[in-house]
């Protein structure tokens, strides 16, 4: 989608999007998907099934409970245990839970409509094939995939299979974000100048897979610093053109090669708008947003964690009340995978890819020294 036609649907979209949720008695209809995205299904809920009962799962099976338009109807497990906890605790029957072999068989369960993958990094691609392949609607946890060619296998199994592939970026669906986004497109910060994004935390426990290259396919870039990346880019609302990047490492033996600590690095869009960005597994306090215009400000302090997201403008504090990141975000996917609905932001694989793209580049240069050159269209 290009900024233009995002201009254009702004303010339109606006009024239907993250926090207006139609007030549906939740499981009224439960009709299939609609992977045409004709609006037939409208008021029916998303049948979701969640792949990797890990600690984020728990977060997004929890939020579900609030859903109007999606619920946890499958769960796809390598744990044994936890497809019997869960599934009693999240009411799903027994034939609708699966392990990473025979989970193909979703295609012959007539009550899932999408499989959310919240596996680590390294799966990604290969389930979202499988799922596709099954004929369900993929939701791919953040990074999509390992890299822009793996993300590019996905978008292209989903488009063959006639299934839809999104991508869990909770903030897309944000109310403080969202009133940030309207400012900007209603021309109240002037011309876009810098962007600054501050993302990073000091990691734990150096067994976990986070610090594995093999399951992680990287380090703090893949995992956090990607909110700056995405961040810059729906807040700049232009795609960058070209990056710079720089690297440094204080612990090599927890962060072994192939695993970023922390890289700071650079974009640059068409308009002359830079940014300037950090990422980084070992430093805390790190959840910072600030954009410049020539007539205004916007800063989101934190600006991606669970939240509440807190922030000020050159008119003053931002008061959207806080609403629970992933029971918005399965609503409104519930909309988009359903009805066809169009978000404010996108959140569809080609958004997935984007990132990657540029995460690609600021790997290489880092690598490299020099700057690197974005075509993301
Ligand atoms: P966890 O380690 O807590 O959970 C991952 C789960 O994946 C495991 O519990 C396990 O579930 C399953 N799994 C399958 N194979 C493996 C393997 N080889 N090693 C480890 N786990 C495996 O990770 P998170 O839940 O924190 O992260 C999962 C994904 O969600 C990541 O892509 C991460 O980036 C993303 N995430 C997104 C967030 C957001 O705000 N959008 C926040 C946190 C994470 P089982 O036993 O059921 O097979």
């Amino acid at each position: 989608m290009t900024m233009d036609h995002l201009r254009r649907n702004f303010l339109q979209k606006l009024v239907a999007s993250a926090v207006v949720v139609p007030m549906l008695s939740p499981y009224r209809a439960l009709a299939g998907a609609d992977p045409a995205g004709t609006g037939s299904n409208r008021g029916a809920a998303l049948r979701v099934a969640l792949m990797g009962l890990g600690s984020y799962a728990a977060r997004v099976a929890e939020a579900m409970r609030s859903c109007k338009r999606a619920r946890v109807a499958g769960l796809i497990s390598g744990t044994p245990s936890k497809l019997q906890a869960w599934g009693t605790k999240f009411g799903v029957p027994e034939k609708s839970r699966y392990n990473y072999e025979n989970f193909d068989r979703i295609k012959d369960d007539p009550d899932i409509d999408a499989v959310y993958i919240i596996t680590p990094n390294a799966l990604h691609r290969d389930q979202a094939i499988r799922v596709a392949r099954a004929g369900k609607h993929v939701i791919c946890e953040k990074p999509m995939a390992l890299n822009a060619k793996e993300g590019q296998d996905m978008v292209d199994a989903c488009a063959d299979a006639g299934v839809k592939l999104l991508v869990g970026y909770r903030m897309h669906f944000e109310p403080n974000t969202l009133e940030v986004i309207r400012m900007r497109e209603a021309g109240d910060f002037g011309k876009i100048l810098f962007f600054q994004g501050l993302c990073g935390f000091r990691i734990g426990d150096p067994g976990q897979w986070r610090l594995d290259k093999a399951l992680a396919g990287g380090g703090a870039l893949m995992d956090i610093g990607i909110y700056a990346v995405n961040g810059a880019r729906y807040m700049v609302g232009e795609e960058p053109t070209w990056v710079t990047a720089q690297q440094t490492r204080t612990d090599p033996v927890k962060f072994k090669e192939g695993v970023d600590e922390t890289i700071q690095f650079q974009l640059g869009f068409p308009s002359g708008a830079v940014a300037s960005c950090l990422s980084t597994y070992q430093m805390n306090h790190l959840d910072r947003f600030f954009m410049t215009g020539e007539q205004g400000f916007a800063e989101l302090q934190p600006a991606t964690g669970y939240g509440p997201i807190r922030g000020r403008t050159h008119k003053g504090e931002l008061a959207r009340p806080h609403t629970t990141h992933q029971t918005v975000q399965m609503d409104e996917m519930a909309g988009i995978l359903l009805d066809g609905k169009t978000p404010v932001v996108p959140v569809d694989g080609e958004e997935g890819l984007k990132d990657l793209k540029i995460i690609d580049a600021i790997y290489a240069a880092c690598d490299t020294g020099g700057r690197q050159d974005l075509r993301l269209g």
